[in-house]
Formats: C-alpha cells, sequence, structure tokens
C-alpha cells in the first residue's frame, strides 16, 4: 500500500470513529444533532456525517430508529427495543421493557410470513415536559 492510500483510509475510518462516538449510548440524536456535535470540535461535512451514518449502519455499528415522524434517529444500542417519542420536545427514549418475541411468533404462526422483528414507539410527554405542564 503507498503512503497516499494509507493516509486516505486512516482517515476514512477516523470520520466513522468520530461518526460512532459522537453517538452516545441510550441517546438517539439525528444525522444533524451529530453534525453539530462534530463540528463544535471539527471539520465535517453534513454529507460526510451522512456517508459515515450510512456505512456504520451498513456495518451493523449501529441502528436507524424511525421513532420520530419528523426525522429519522441513530441508536448504538443493538438489541431490539422499544422507543417512547415524547411529542413535545421530541426526545426518543429506550423502554426498559423486555422486547416480546411471543408478538412475532404468533403473527408468523397466523400469516406464514418470517418476522424478523417488530416496533413499537410509544408516544405521549416525557417527564420533563410532564412536570413543565403541572
Ligand atoms: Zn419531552
Ligand atoms: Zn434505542
Amino acid at each position: 500500500m503507498n503512503k497516499d492510500i494509507r493516509h486516505i483510509v486512516r482517515r476514512r475510518t477516523s470520520q466513522r470513529e468520530i461518526v460512532l462516538t459522537s453517538i452516545c449510548m441510550g441517546k438517539h440524536p439525528s444525522a444533524r444533532d451529530i453534525y453539530a456535535a462534530i463540528t463544535r470540535k471539527e471539520k465535517m461535512s453534513l454529507g460526510t456525517v451522512y456517508r459515515n451514518l450510512q456505512i456504520l449502519e451498513d456495518e451493523k455499528e449501529i441502528m436507524c430508529v424511525k421513532a420520530d415522524p419528523e426525522v429519522m434517529r441513530y441508536d448504538r444500542r443493538l438489541d431490539r427495543h422499544y422507543h417512547l417519542h415524547c411529542r413535545k420536545c421530541g426526545e426518543v427514549f429506550d423502554v426498559t421493557s423486555r422486547y416480546h418475541e411471543d408478538i412475532d411468533k404468533e403473527a408468523s404462526k397466523n400469516s406464514g410470513f418470517v418476522i424478523e422483528s417488530h416496533t413499537i414507539v410509544f408516544t405521549g410527554l416525557c417527564q420533563e415536559c410532564a412536570d413543565k405542564k403541572k
């Protein structure tokens, strides 16, 4: 490998690392949130952020979360779990409830469909927004 290529490979890897580590465990940032967090410290274009998010998703390092109807969110937690979406502040949270595999089995039995997973998004108000309402 010549020096230039090695440099490019390392650069790509480190950009991917930067994008990955900017997604905190338990948080569900959007691409714009990630972009904002990264560009506070270093230079990166929004396009590069999107491209690296795509690579990370393809490599199953992160997951897309379709919990917020407005924007795609990203998650570092890879086990199957449910989400809460606050309709007021728009924040997405994890639910500490077990994944109900029985629903998959039941739906599969009734439909003959090969079911891989299901998603549940609970909607309402987070604790903070609920407190503000009082
Ligand atoms: Zn809220
Ligand atoms: Zn999550």
